[in-house]
């Protein structure tokens, strides 16, 4: 009798009890807003950015509404204009062209490699078309920083790091978010910290930042942040940067803390799972596992693996078949997006190229989330269904 997995591919963690009774006094004191504080006190959302940025070694952090919300807020504070064209990778997700799309900006996608990482050729090439780079660092996936950085430093290109999937994650020791101009972060369910909704802007730029608290929706309260900018930067921008209201309230803030003060041992937990999934899957004849960097310091909190020149009807084979052993595979070669795989030709809104090279590697490219609910049992057997899977359908003629 085959072995079936019983366990959800969704369902998160609990909010740690320090969260919980954080919260609770929040509520009980009604003090939700974050500039709704007392005298000097910090509010719950003004120490998290402080903790946030010693925790990315970022001069300035600002904490607002989503990862959404601070890649439009880092277009803004840069100026960009609608109308001008921003760098960005084919293969990542839908918010990040939304980003670029909101403020009337046009994106141009960058192709994607077996690693799963910007096409760094593909970038030389498309590095005359834009002054701007919203660099996803897709599914966890870092390229090399130094490299990329090279390229847009030759140019002037200013690049603004997506790292929805890179928070604890690193290139040759500087984290994520620390190598472009910003870094931006989400704190949504699915990601590594979970305020359901909610993100960061990190930069070490002092106008960069000025702007940015502003955009927020500061008023002019910006004094109350413990860690932007002293107030003659202020002065220099407050009354020519508009107010688009995304601010973090000091709840999700409040939950967030203990949780940021945990997540070293969150990533090891998901490394360890990692680990025992892709062990699991090494050699399986016809899926090619990413090959990961020793310059690359990731958060294992996905698993990807690639069924390269794989027929529709044999990988749609593989993916009912694991299905119905309770393995939930996520397919980005699917012809319609479904749930979170949309791919550079689902954004029908921007008029993109057919891109060959990147569509072969998304046509056989499948993706599985890693809870930490899930136990180091659990990711073994998962890998056992999928390589049994995989082998059989690659072995029929
Ligand atoms: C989730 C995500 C975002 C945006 O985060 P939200 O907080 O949901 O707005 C950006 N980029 C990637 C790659 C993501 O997965």
């Amino acid at each position: 009798m085959s072995e079936i997995f019983t366990g959800s591919f969704t369902q998160q963690e609990p909010i740690p009890e320090a969260g919980i009774e954080a919260a609770l006094d929040v509520l009980r004191s009604g003090r939700l807003h974050r500039y709704n504080t007392l005298g000097d006190e910090l509010g719950e959302t003004a120490l998290l950015e402080q903790e946030f940025a010693a925790y990315t070694g970022a001069k300035y952090c600002v904490a607002v509404a989503s990862g959404g919300y601070a890649m439009g807020c880092a277009l803004r504070a840069l100026g960009v204009q609608a109308g001008a064209k921003v760098l960005t990778n084919a293969f990542t997700l839908a918010p990040v062209p939304g980003a670029i799309a909101a403020i009337g900006a046009v994106p141009v996608f960058v192709g994607v490699t077996e690693n799963l990482v910007i096409d760094l050729d593909d970038l030389k090439a498309k590095a005359d078309q834009a002054d701007v780079l919203m660099l996803s660092h897709m599914r966890g996936h870092l390229c090399d920083m130094g490299a990329l950085m090279q390229i847009c430093d030759a140019h002037g290109i200013k690049v603004i790091e997506d790292c929805a999937h890179t928070m604890g994650a690193s290139w040759n020791g500087t984290p994520s978010g620390r190598h472009g101009l910003f870094g931006c972060f989400s704190t949504q369910t699915y990601k590594h910290m979970n305020s359901g909704e909610g993100g960061f802007l990190i930069t070490d730029d002092e106008e960069m930042a000025a702007r940015a608290v502003i955009l927020s929706g500061s008023y002019m309260m910006y004094e109350r942040h413990a860690a932007a900018p002293s107030a003659d930067v202020f002065e220099r921008v407050k009354y020519h940067t508009p107010n688009v209201s995304g601010r973090m309230d000091n709840l999700r803030a409040a939950i967030l803390r203990p949780q940021l003060a945990n997540m070293d041992e969150q990533v090891a937990a998901w490394n360890a799972r990692y680990h025992v999934v892709e062990e699991g899957l090494a050699g399986t004849p016809g899926l090619t596992l990413t090959n990961r960097p020793e310059a690359e310091t990731y958060v294992g909190s996905s698993i990807q693996f690639l069924l390269l020149n794989w027929t529709e009807a044999k990988v749609r084979d593989v993916l009912a078949r694991c299905a119905k052993r309770g393995v939930e595979l996520k397919w980005f070669g699917e012809g319609q997006p479904r749930g979170f795989t949309s791919r550079y030709d689902s954004w029908r809104y921007v008029d993109s190229e057919p891109m060959e090279k990147t569509d072969l590697i998304l046509d056989g490219l499948l993706d599985m989330r890693l809870p930490l609910t899930f136990s180091l049992a659990d990711c073994a057997l998962i890998a056992r269904i999928i390589r049994a899977e995989v082998s059989a359908v690659f072995q029929q003629a």
